[in-house]
């Protein structure tokens, strides 16, 4: 490998902030990873207790090609370090009236659960997965792979917005209703716009890709939890001389006649660095510059938090499946309350993601690793004190126990919870977004804050807060186009 002294320093070990770090210095660059918590991997972080391993972000990866391929720019093999399992089953659904289905990834079995629930939407999802698969392929093109140079081209957008797509551009409930005529296919189709964080109601129906890449690439589990992937890739990015900086605050990025010069930590020296890399929150970045009236992501624009508890339970709970979803009743007056009136629901819709059902090295022998997440408005109002975590415990239980999730509080080993306030202020994002803006309307969802920063030289971006957005395979084609923005316009 050759050394040329080139130098980066990254602001956060969050999945973003690793994988450039390990694409730069397989590329020869002395690389230091700033990380304020005592752990590397942001959001994709883990709790374990007396055997009982949980992840406590990311429960479900798509698109494996995309993490094969940070690997191979390494030149590594992602199987030789990782054990990457296919999810048959993807998830149950549950409904207030009772109603239940099984969302299978075998193309077969969906179908004919998809014309018992609606004779004709079997044609319907046919349809669909042409739209989506016609929006991949526009979107890897102008979107989802492109350097873009400041910020995605208009020109590249409007092609987008210009394409034959009858239903690809509009609003996304509109379109899932114009191809489904279930209210229980309805119901599921509009719960991915919450992968990004996102109301249905509001956002794009360009991310109804999102419904698209998961039945076509797959749900998958990494083997001993997704934790592993962390590891592994810091594993690997210290074998190629990076450096990882834990319980360690970047206070200023420091510049010099229109250029980053590198980062000023809260205990020890300045840092110089050729390029310096933001990986916490982009809207963060001008308050480390100091810029007059930098504020964080104001609240409006904000997308989705969460609620999460965890439970490591004595007894496993054999009849049921590893991920699942009960509805609330009303899905719009959900979204009314997360987004308009800003508070935790009434009635959450609650996903309940159990790893030990498919993977047994989660727990110590018997028992079950129990995740269990409600959507939560991204809101610096709330205090999540202890009478206001009892309280959404109450629904989140009172929902489950309606739909029939068996009884489990007396075999419960250990606990925690992550609130929204817990969220913002372990990965300072501003309220506990998990994907920075909302992609509501179609600028929140292609318009955001670009790769290479506009007005300070050496200043990059990558994560779920940049282009092209959140979710852990989106993280990794940040770093791709990050790190190919580096090397063009800090090597020539
Ligand atoms: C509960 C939950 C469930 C999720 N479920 C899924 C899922 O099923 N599938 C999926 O694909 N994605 C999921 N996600 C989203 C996924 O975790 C994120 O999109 C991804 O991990 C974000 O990576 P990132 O590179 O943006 O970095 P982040 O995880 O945001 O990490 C940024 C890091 O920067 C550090 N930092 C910030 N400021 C500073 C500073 N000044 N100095 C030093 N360090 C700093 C922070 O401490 C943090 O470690 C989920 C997230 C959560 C929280």
């Amino acid at each position: 490998m050759m050394k040329h002294g080139k130098r980066a320093a990254i602001i956060g070990a969050g999945l973003g902030g690793i994988a450039v770090a390990l694409r730069l210095a397989a590329r020869g660059w002395a690389v230091d990873v700033y990380e304020q918590n005592h752990a590397p991997g942001g959001k994709m972080n883990r709790w374990t207790t007396n055997g009982f391993r949980f992840d406590t972000g990311p429960s479900l990866i798509t698109m494996p090609h995309i993490f094969e391929e940070l690997f191979q720019a390494a030149d590594l093999r992602l199987a030789d370090y990782l054990e990457l399992q296919q999810m048959v089953g993807l998830t149950d659904y549950h409904f207030d009236d009772g109603a239940r289905f099984s969302h299978s990834s075998q193309l077969p079995d969906w179908l004919s659960t998809v014309r018992r629930l609606e004779e004709g939407d079997d044609t319907g999802f046919l349809n669909f997965m042409a739209l989506g698969a016609r929006l991949f392929k526009v979107s890897e093109a102008a979107f989802f792979r492109k350097p873009p140079f400041g910020r995605p081209k208009l020109a590249d957008l409007r092609n987008m917005r210009d394409l034959p797509l009858r239903f690809g551009w509009g609003n996304y409930n509109r379109t899932i209703c114009h191809f489904f005529r279930s209210p229980y296919l309805r119901r599921m189709f509009n719960r991915y716009a919450t992968y990004v964080g996102s109301s249905p109601y509001h956002a794009p129906a360009t991310l109804t890709v999102i419904p698209y890449i998961e039945q076509a690439f797959g749900g998958w589990h990494v083997g001993g939890g997704l934790y592993r992937l962390v590891e592994v890739l810091c594993e690997q990015a210290a074998q190629f001389g990076v450096e990882f900086h834990t319980d360690c605050r970047v206070e200023a990025i420091t510049q010099h006649a229109g250029r980053a010069t590198g980062v000023a930590l809260a205990h020890g020296p300045a840092i110089e660095a050729d390029a310096v890399i933001m990986n916490g929150d982009a809207s963060m970045a001008p308050v480390l510059l100091g810029r007059d009236g930098a504020v964080p992501l104001a609240e409006r624009d904000r997308s989705l938090s969460g609620l999460v508890f965890l439970y490591a339970l004595k007894r496993s709970l054999p009849d049921q499946p590893h991920h699942q979803v009960f509805f609330s009743a009303d899905y719009r007056t959900e979204f009314q309350q997360l987004f308009a009136e800003r508070r935790f629901p009434d009635d959450p819709t609650v996903y309940v993601n159990m790893p030990s059902r498919s993977d047994r090295s989660m727990v110590p022998g018997e028992g079950e690793v129990l995740f269990i997440m409600a959507n939560a408005p991204a809101s610096d109002r709330d205090t999540w004190d202890e009478p206001m975590i009892e309280n959404a415990r109450q629904r989140v239980l009172a929902r489950l126990r309606k739909s029939g999730f068996p009884e489990f509080e007396s075999q419960v080993a250990a606990a925690t919870v992550w609130t929204p306030k817990r969220i913002a202020h372990q990965y300072g994002m501003p309220g506990g977004a998990i994907y920075g803006q909302a992609s509501h309307g179609w600028r929140g969802a292609f318009l955001r804050p670009p790769n290479k920063d506009r007005h300070t030289a050496g200043l990059y971006y990558v994560g779920g807060s940049t282009h092209p957005g959140g979710g852990t395979p989106t993280v990794l084609m940040s770093a791709e186009i990050t790190s190919k923005l580096i090397l063009d316009y800090e090597m020539a």
